[in-house]
């Protein structure tokens, strides 16, 4: 089956649909995800999203907390345009109807770490879930956008797969696996846009949605685009460590409000050995040291411990909190809970220029699947929505204003699956995945060596030949599809750590502890 569009966009989180919508205008636009609409880190969020709208507040002073969270990696020029495009973005969600909590009829801001100032609009404690509503209300509504769930891409199509074979590199869609009909078919159009979201689930433990497999990133590395700083993996110091719910964060407020880390071994509190602040050190200081306690004594998790406070004071402060993990057998009023740090946003991705474009013609990416130049060694919080919405109308204008310079589709040979048989096995997908999210978490984690750098490579290697013959044998799945580039992605998150000599931002190495006097992005060519 063969589908047309003017423009095809990856990815139905805040990235993909500010993209359509700022595109339907004039063009027919088709949006796939690869399930539910609203299955991405979008709707995950919570904090909010940064913007400086508020005087006494200054672009400045947003440009410096970023550059100084980023570890002086960010580009100048991009994160200036970022903070700059940030107030008429909140304007333009407003607009479509998301309810941002107001305070004497301005918008409520809220301060976070790293910020020198209160601006983060925000709706409650679920502004993500509130933006990808109004997102998703509006793209639905709109006659020209299209929205296609369970649509899950598997790669780009290029000139090399037109029946008049080109390597131009331009690319003109791609291959998608229909989930509900189980058949591939090829989705084509002038311009592409993937905004497919992180890797996170590279990682045993992740707060990113179960679909964070780096798709968009091993998609785009395939098909020749320079990926860049994929070193850079930000964990949460506290998620819950439970086998059933595996992505349940811990708010850092139940430190800030007296919650201490004990060594389950020892029964020691273990944080003012690392930090005179103790449980109250930067939240990459916190993770490094629950790490090296779990990786020292060979432990599955460390307790969080606010039980010495008043259970009525605990009970009011975090409700949700306390309502969950009673759920799961766990009093907080009265013990401690098994935390672990997990990987939270993936910083570094394709590489994109100011208006979105990628390396390939025809191809352009917004989100957490790029490497902008915002971010740098480390995001600093809430500037990543931010970045989705900036990106995604940038990504859109420029289609608009090159619209005849982007080659309209050639005629592309279908997906041919005459060599390929069902699979016999899947028991295979599910083992050698667990095996990259288990090295990846111990050997390229949160403080690393070239030692166990080194180990994870070999691993990858190995499994490489693995999934190839797998993928070449037997029909694509869903579960296959993630496999493979998540394994792509590990590949990439190893070799660009291997390749920097030097600790900055997220990226902590014993072997290298320093920091270089020069900042430089990792680059990785296909
Ligand atoms: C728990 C949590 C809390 C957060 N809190 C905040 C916060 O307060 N403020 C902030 O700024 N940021 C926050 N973030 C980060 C932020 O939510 C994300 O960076 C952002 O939402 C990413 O948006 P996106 O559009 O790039 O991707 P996503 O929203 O993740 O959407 C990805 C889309 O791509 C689709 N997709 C992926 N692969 C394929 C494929 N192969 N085929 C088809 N479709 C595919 C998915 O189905 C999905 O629709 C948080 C993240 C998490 C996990």
């Amino acid at each position: 089956m063969n589908r047309e569009f003017d423009v095809l966009i990856v990815g139905s989180g805040a990235a993909g649909l500010t993209a359509a919508l700022n595109l339907a205008e004039t063009r027919k636009v088709g949006v796939i995800a690869k399930g539910a609409l609203g299955e991405g880190a979008s709707g995950l969020a919570q904090g909010g999203i940064a913007a400086v709208l508020e005087e006494g507040d200054s672009f400045e002073a947003h440009v410096k907390d970023t550059m100084v969270a980023g570890a002086g990696l960010n580009d100048r020029a991009v994160v200036e345009h970022v903070v700059g495009a940030a107030p008429r973005a909140i304007e333009r969600l407003i607009a479509l109807g998301v309810p941002f909590a107001e305070e004497g009829g301005a918008l409520h801001l809220t301060r976070e770490g790293g910020h020198s100032h209160r601006r983060i609009v925000h709706v409650a404690d679920a502004t993500g879930w509130a933006v990808q509503q109004a997102l998703e209300g509006a793209a639905a509504r709109h006659k020209n956008i299209t929205l296609i769930p369970d649509m899950a891409a598997i790669d780009l199509i290029s000139g090399r797969h037109a029946e008049s074979f080109s390597t131009s590199g331009a690319i003109h869609g791609l291959y998608a696996y229909n989930r509900k009909k189980k058949r591939v078919e090829t989705l084509t159009a002038r311009a592409t846009v993937l905004a497919t979201g992180g890797a996170g689930r590279a990682y045993l433990y992740s707060t990113a949605p179960r679909g964070a497999t780096g798709d968009g990133i091993a998609m785009a590395w395939r098909a020749g685009c320079r990926i860049s700083n994929m070193e850079f993996m930000q964990f949460h110091p506290t998620c819950l460590y439970n086998l059933q719910v595996k992505n349940f964060l811990i708010t850092e407020a139940v430190r800030g409000e007296g919650g201490l880390l004990t060594n389950p071994r020892t029964g020691e509190r273990f944080m003012p050995a690392y930090d005179k602040r103790a449980e109250l050190a930067p939240r990459d200081i916190v993770a490094r040291a629950i790490d090296n306690e779990i990786k020292r004594d060979g432990l599955d998790f460390v307790w969080l411990d606010i039980s010495g406070k008043d259970a009525e004071f605990v009970r009011g402060h975090f409700p949700n909190i306390y309502e969950k993990l009673l759920g799961l057998g766990i009093d907080i009023t009265r013990e401690p809970i098994p935390v672990v740090p997990a990987q939270h946003y993936t910083c570094g991705g394709v590489m994109v220029d100011l208006c979105g474009r990628t390396d390939a013609p025809g191809l352009y990416a917004a989100g957490e699947v790029t490497q902008s130049g915002l971010h740098g060694a480390n995001r600093l919080a809430s500037n990543s929505l931010l970045e989705c919405l900036v990106f995604g109308e940038a990504a859109a204008r420029d289609i608009n204003e090159h619209w005849d310079g982007l080659a309209p589709p050639p005629a592309i040979r279908g997906w041919d699956e005459s060599r390929v048989a069902d699979s016999d096995e899947e028991v295979v997908i599910q083992q050698i995945w667990g095996e990259i999210r288990r090295f990846m978490w111990n050997f390229v984690g949160i403080v690393r060596t070239t030692k166990r750098l080194e180990r994870a490579k070999r691993r990858v290697d190995m499994l490489r030949q693995e999934v190839h013959d797998y993928y070449a044998h037997f029909r694509v799945t869903p579960d296959l599809i993630e496999l493979r580039n998540l394994l792509e992605v590990a590949d990439l998150i190893i070799r660009s750590a291997l390749s920097r000599h030097e600790s900055r931002g997220l990226h902590y190495t014993l072997d290298f502890p320093e920091t270089l006097d020069e900042a430089c992005d990792t680059v990785l060519v296909p």
